[in-house]
Order: structure tokens, then sequence, then C-alpha cells
């Protein structure tokens, strides 16, 4: 099944879910009307659904070819890059003054969900220029973005981003690719990353590599670290390209999934001229470089709600269609279209869709309740960062800078972790076919497995939310969350809608769990350290769950103040039945949750369960 951009979706989600709409009435994106956000999100949805979405099955069966250092991107793709760049899409959030439009992230953010949903190889390449653009804007000499960012605006370049290297994943600070100071103020850097995703293809003619490197001399693990522009033609007189830089693609990996996206394993300096320059200050290269992650990591979130809503889409489809089994005669149900339209056409002894089961049903749910909430998630950690560049005063700017940083981790690992869930899901909802390739649903999922992974493991995710986010300003910011997250509960209790089921009980509980688990947390963490990482994945979690709950409960409300009807956006009985769905079934957990983070950390120290003690 063809995927279709859900564009009112998202556009209800990111206005009352991720708090667009309020931003709006506090002074921000003015500029940007609903006939503006509805033509750039349609357009996003156009070309996703029809250009890239036919590419996705082909690209992911041939794959790419490595031949003499160079390769081939799958038929199309080379086309349907050129028409994505020309329209315009690689600059969406990009500053005007290199050629961009200048829009919120917030609008970027639901475009980059909609060309990953199409087809998440070709997503994935386009977000990484976007971070570099992001780093290089921020911290790179005149000349250096005058030389280079209009044309990672335009996409006429691609950028990447390297870290990796054999002894260097989550350790970033371990790596040993190295740069010497030249005459001419360039460097020269020798090394090699692995792992490094379009690193080499023939979509663009040129590719800018943003590499961290040692300058020799600088201190051991991340204090030492610089970060590179090195490219793979340096720019020649009059726009054209110069001579090509000493470096090269040695190899790409054959992987579990997203095969039209090139890992390559790159080499700088087989014959010591690899020219990089300089980002920002030497040693100071992980301010720079996290800028690009947290762009990125924010991306990838993305990535894993795009997923979910393939695969959601692909299931619901599959299910009103597949018929197996007949309803119990003496079961109480709830009839639904599909299953009225299945009495009706055969009678109550024929077979009926299998979307009319009650385990089926359970799925489908939860796959669109996962994928609304991690939606929502994303979506709100973008509006946060555009109220950091764009709120008028600087204490709002703090504020929400602050916000964004408690919520990226959370965006990039809830929603990358649902992302494989929901794809998982869609799998079993399909039965064997779902094991078979044709079907495309074993596609999500082998794309979906990455993105727990890259741009920082779901595991550093969560120390870095327990450990960095959760203590920002003494607690101040992950408490006054909780404190918003509380007056959503408030709200939901005083509309006092019996369609909302427990909803509101439920939520109340799972913020009550979450600040039960955040204040035993700053506890832990200065007495016993172990003990808080032992629980950070599933505080990450318990944080997903409250948050998810209570902005899907936000659009549920604004849907009942809207009174939409199905077919809409708005579609007040489904926002509701979504959101008390959430609550009564994902975000009930909590508690336990919550337990397992105060009173589970011992028994994951404990050492005799024969995976021996810990170090
Ligand atoms: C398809 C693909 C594309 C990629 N693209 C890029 C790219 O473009 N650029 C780039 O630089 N890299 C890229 N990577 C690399 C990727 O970012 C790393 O694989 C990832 O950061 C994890 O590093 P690692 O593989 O060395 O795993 P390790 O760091 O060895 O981790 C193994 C396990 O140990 C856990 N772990 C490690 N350290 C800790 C710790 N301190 N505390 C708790 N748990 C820990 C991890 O969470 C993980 O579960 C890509 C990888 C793949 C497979």
């Amino acid at each position: 099944m063809a995927y279709r951009a859900p564009v009112e979706d998202i556009i209800f989600t990111l206005k009352h879910g991720a708090g667009f709409a309020k931003a709006r009435a506090d002074g921000l994106y003015q500029e940007l009307g609903d006939d503006d956000l509805n033509a750039v999100l349609g357009e996003a949805g156009r070309f996703a659904s029809q250009v890239l979405a036919p590419l996705n099955a082909s690209g992911d069966r041939h794959g790419t070819l490595f031949r003499d250092g160079e390769v081939t991107m799958p038929p199309g793709w080379k086309e349907a890059y050129r028409d994505w760049a020309a329209g315009g899409w690689n600059g969406v959030a990009a500053p005007t003054e290199w050629g961009g439009q200048g829009l919120p992230h917030a609008v970027n953010a639901a475009c980059i969900e909609m060309w990953n949903s199409a087809a998440m190889a070709f997503g994935l390449g386009p977000v990484l220029t976007m971070a570099g653009v992001d780093a290089l804007a921020a911290f790179g000499a005149e000349e250096l973005k005058k030389a280079y960012l209009p044309k990672l605006v335009s996409g006429e370049w691609m950028g990447t981003m390297e870290l990796t290297e054999p002894q260097a994943g989550s350790d970033v600070g371990a790596l040993r690719t190295r740069a010497e100071r030249a005459h001419d103020g360039s460097y020269r850097i020798a090394g090699s990353k692995i792992f490094i995703t379009y690193g080499e293809h023939d979509l663009t003619e040129n590719i800018v590599h943003f590499v961290l490197a040692r300058i020799a001399g600088a201190p051991d693990g991340t204090k030492g670290l610089s970060l590179f522009l090195i490219p793979k033609f340096l720019p020649g007189p009059n726009g054209r390209l110069g001579v090509r830089n000493d470096l090269r693609a040695n190899r790409i990996e054959h992987k579990l999934g997203l095969h039209a996206s090139p890992t390559c394993h790159m080499i700088y300096g087989d014959h010591g001229d690899c020219v990089g320059y300089l980002i920002g200050q030497e040693n100071r290269g992980m301010a720079a470089m996290f800028t690009m992650m947290n762009e990125a990591r924010l991306a990838v979130g993305l990535q894993g709600v795009a997923i979910a809503e393939t695969a959601t889409q692909q299931a619901i489809a599959y299910a009103r269609e597949r018929r197996q089994g007949r309803l119990h005669p003496s079961l109480p149900r709830v009839r639904g279209r599909e299953e009225e339209e299945a009495s009706a056409d055969n009678g109550p002894t024929e077979s009926v869709p299998i979307i009319a089961h009650m385990d089926v049903r359970r799925m489908l749910m939860t796959m669109r309740a996962l994928t609304r909430a991690a939606r929502a998630i994303c979506l709100a950690t973008a509006v946060a960062l555009d109220r950091s560049h764009l709120a008028p005063d600087g204490d709002a700017r703090k504020a929400a800078h602050e916000r964004a940083a408690l919520l990226t981790p959370v965006a990039k690992a809830f929603s990358t972790d649902i992302g494989t869930e929901v794809a998982s899901l869609g799998i079993q909802v399909h039965g064997g076919t779902g094991f078979i390739e044709e079907t495309g649903a074993a596609q999500h999922y082998r794309d979906s497995r990455i993105a727990q992974i890259y741009e920082g493991t779901n595991g550093i995710q969560a120390i870095d939310l327990v450990t960095r986010k959760v203590p920002l300003n003494g607690g101040a910011a992950v408490g006054g969350y909780i404190e918003e997250l509380r007056r959503t509960v408030d709200a939901v209790r005083a509309a006092n809608d019996p369609a909302f089921g427990a909803t509101g009980e439920r939520l109340a509980e799972a913020a009550d769990s979450l600040a039960q688990a955040t204040e035993w947390t700053l506890a832990a963490l200065a007495v016993k350290p172990d003990a808080a990482l032992a629980g950070a994945t599933t505080y990450l979690r318990l944080f997903a769950a409250a948050a998810g709950g209570c902005m899907l409960a936000d659009e549920a409300l604004a849907a009942a103040r809207h009174g939409g009807t199905s077919g809409d956006g708005a579609d007040r009985a489904g926002r509701i039945a979504i959101a008390r769905f959430f609550a009564e079934n994902l975000a009930v957990q909590a508690p336990a949750l919550a337990r397992m983070i105060t009173e589970g950390a011992d028994a994951v120290l404990m050492a005799d369960a024969g995976i021996g003690a810990p170090l």
C-alpha cells in the first residue's frame, strides 16, 4: 500500500500537541499564516507521496553499488534528489542570507517526517547536510561560509557528519584521526572513519565532510577534538570544482536495512595531502558538533515517527482487506464500519476482515497512539528550538533552550524505540505475509532498527537525559515541565467529558510517577550514580509516557473545543479516542516504570546472575 502523507494530522499535532499555536499566540511565527503552513506542508506531502515513496522498495532491492571508490545510487534516486533540491526543500529552515527559506524548524521537522516516511534511506542524507549547515553558519569563518553555505543550502552539494572510528563509537573522545596546521591556515588531515552515511555517492558532484579530528598536541578525550570541513573537491575559481582532495571511500557496508543509504569507510590523507578547514576554534569541536548532533538527533527521532506512520498506514489497509475467522456470536462488541460492511456483505457466518478482531484492533490502536505521541514529542522539541532562537527576551530564550535540551533525548530515543515496536506490530498484523519481503512491512522493520543506534545509541540518550538534562538548573527545568503536564491533567478533569474515560486519572498518575522518579533520580545521582544509570532507559520511557499522554490530551481538548469531524485534522472523536487509549493502555504503565526505577536498580547491580559482576 502506498504511503499517503498525513498532512492535516501533522498540522493539527503541530499546532495543538506541540505548542505551535501557543507560540504563535505568544508572538512567534507571525509571518507564517495558516495558508502558508498548509501550502508548504501540503506540497511536501505531495512530493513525498508521489515522487519519493515509489523509490523506497526499489531502492531497498537495488541497494547502492561500490566500484573503484565510487558509489552509484539506485535507479531514479539521482533525478528525485535533483527535483527535491530544486524545490528548495533542503533549505526550508536554513538562513535566508545563504539562500534558505528561513522557515521555522518546526515546519522543517514536519517535512523531515514526510521525506523519511516515504523513503528513509533518502531522507537520511539531507538531514546531515542540514545539520552541517547549522554548524557552519553558527561557528564557521566568514570566508568558509561564503565558499560552502550557498551550495550546501541549495543542496547542490551534500554534507556528511563524521565521528565514528573502530575504537571510538559511543566513546567519541577515543578518536584518533589527526590534523596538522599548514602554513596557509588550513590543516592536513590523516586517519579513517567508519560507518559514514552518504560518505560517497553520485547524487551531487561535490561532498562536504564534517569531520572530528585531534590536532597534534591537543589534550586527550573530547576536550582535544576539533571540527573540520573537508571537501571532496576543493572549490575552484568562479564557483567551479577545483582539485580532488586526498580522501576516498574504501568500501561500503552490507547492512540489515537502509540499503539505499551508502554507509562508507572513509580514508583521509593517503598521500599526506588531505586539506581540511577548521570550523570554530581549535579543541572546541564538540561545541560545534553538538549543534550538528542536536539537529540530527531530532531528525533521527522523526525517522522513528516516520517509519511508525508508514507501518501503521500499511497495517490498517491490510487489516481492512485480509479476511480470517468469524466473530464469536456471544461476544459483546463495538461494531466498527469494517465489521458492519463485513456482516452486510457476507452474512454473519462469513469470514470477516481481521480488523474486526479485538486483538488486531489492539495492535492497530497501539501503533497509532504510539506514533501520534512520538510525533507530538518531536514537534514540541522543534517548537522549543524555534523559541530558543525567536523568543523576544533572553530569559524566555534560555528557558526554551533548556526545554529543547530536555526533550531532545526523549524525542530521539522514544520515537526510534517505538518506530521499531510499531514496525514489528505491523508485521504481526500481516501474519506470515509480513515476514515476506514483497509486502514491504519487513522493510520498515529492517530500516527502523538502525535509528535506535546511530546519532548516539538510545542507551546514551537515556544517560544524557538522566545525568545532564534532568539536573539542568538544579532540576528546575524538569520540575517546570512536570507542572505543565499537571495543568493538562487539570484541564482534562475540568472538561468533565465522559468520552475521556479515565484519561485524567491515568495521566495524573503518570505525572506523579514522573515527579517521584525524578526526585529519586536526582538524589541517587549524588549518592549512588550506578543505580540512577541502571534506571535511565526506564526513566526515559516513563518521561515519554507522561509527556506523550499529556500532549495527546492537549490535542483532544483542542479538537473538542474545535468540534471537528472525522476527516479533518481536528476529528474530535478520533483525537479523544487516541488520547484515551494512550492514557488507559500505555501511560497506565507509568507507576510500574517508576517502581522499576526506584526499586529495580539493586537487582540490576547484583553480581550473581551469570553475566559477571559490575567492574
Ligand atoms: C548504518 C549506520 C550509519 C551510521 N552513520 C554514521 C555517520 O554518518 N557518522 C558517524 O560518525 N557514525 C555513524 N554511524 C555510527 C554510529 O553512530 C555508532 O554505531 C553508534 O554511535 C554506536 O557506536 P558503536 O557502534 O561503536 O557501539 P558501542 O559504542 O560499542 O556501543 C555498544 C553498546 O554499548 C552501549 N554503551 C557504550 N558506551 C556506553 C556507556 N558509556 N554507558 C552505557 N552504555 C554504553 C551502547 O549503548 C550499545 O548498546 C553509523 C552506524 C551505522 C550502523
